[in-house]
């Protein structure tokens, strides 16, 4: 397919690589021009613009950090929605809201351009091997022109159509939010069971024969656990602003959030200590900091 990629970063960076070694054609934008030198060696096109990156393309794939810029890309000036022509699908794969596409559907839809939410799971390293999982939100017309763009960065096995627009976005936040409050429960739980003098490997083996047993205990905690790894792949800052969403979502839906809130509060709190930029699994070293306990397999 003739592509248009806009936000070149941990995620859109590989997944242009991917979309670059399945033959499409591919142009790519970014704030940062440095972000696309590799891609331009690897075959890529550079666009100054996002209009320019949307020019005479069948598809344009925003990866950006949230709404914010979702809102300066496609609707400010040089924006990508006045670049996208009649046929064309913008799929966005930023973790988001609707609100931002539901204006940009408006103005979209007459002129004969498709609009879906497309957001990943599965981390850097999923982006990189191209075996993301994908949710899409959007018209089966639309979800079904995108779909091989999508799977040269996704596993075509868990690439879905999971409801019209907008559910993408939500599966997607639900997914973190879980995945957040799987982190901060299970760094509480190893933290106390050290502490009171049960060895770490025992700890963990006896939860994961238990029902207590999680995939974040069985895979994902390992790279705290072994190498002391918190994951800079996925920055503490859009891990706030994920978690922000979803607790908007939930006043906004009138459900109540206790425990929604206190994994922000933690999360925020994460970020305050290590900053920005710090990886996503940092609650955990919160806990380690203040037991003075680092928690690692030996
Ligand atoms: P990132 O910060 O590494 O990359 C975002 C890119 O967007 C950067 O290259 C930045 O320069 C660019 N950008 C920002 N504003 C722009 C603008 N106005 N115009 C053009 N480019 C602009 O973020 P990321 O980790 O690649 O995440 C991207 C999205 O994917 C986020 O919504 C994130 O929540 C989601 N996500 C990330 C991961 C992960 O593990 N990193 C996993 C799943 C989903």
């Amino acid at each position: 397919m003739r592509v248009g990629f806009i936000g070149l970063g941990h995620m859109g960076g590989p997944m242009c690589r991917n979309l670059l070694a399945a033959g499409h054609d591919l142009i790519v934008h970014d704030i940062r021009e440095d972000a696309g030198a590799s891609l331009v060696a690897a075959g890529a096109r550079w666009a100054d613009s996002a209009r320019q990156a949307a020019a005479g393309r069948e598809i344009a794939i925003t990866s950006l950090p949230g709404p914010r810029q979702v809102e300066e890309v496609l609707l400010g000036q040089d924006g990508l929605l006045d670049g996208l022509e009649a046929g064309a699908i913008w799929a966005d794969m930023s973790t988001s809201v609707p609100a931002v596409a539901d204006l940009v559907r408006q103005r979209a839809e007459p002129r004969g351009v498709g609009v879906i939410d497309a957001p990943v799971s599965g981390m850097t390293v999923g982006a990189i091997a191209g075996t993301l999982q994908i949710f899409v939100g959007g018209t089966e017309a639309d979800y079904l022109a995108a779909r091989p763009a999508l799977e040269a960065i996704g596993d075509p096995d868990r690439i879905r159509h999971v409801g019209p627009h907008g559910a993408g976005y939500t599966v997607k936040l639900m997914l973190n939010l879980l995945w957040f409050a799987h982190l901060c429960a299970t760094a509480e739980v190893l933290s106390i069971g050290v502490a009171a003098g049960v060895d770490l490997a025992m700890l963990r083996d006896s939860l994961l024969a238990s029902p207590a047993a999680s995939h974040f205990l069985a895979a994902d905690v390992l790279s705290v656990l072994k190498h002391g790894d918190y994951d800079e792949g996925f920055a503490l800052a859009l891990a706030c602003k994920d978690l922000g969403l979803a607790v908007d979502l939930a006043r906004a839906t009138g459900v109540p959030a206790e425990v929604s809130a206190l994994v922000e509060q933690i999360y925020r709190r994460a970020r305050a200590q290590y900053g920005d930029l710090g990886g996503e699994m940092l609650p955990v070293k919160l806990l380690e900091d203040l037991t003075g306990r680092p928690l690692r397999l030996s």
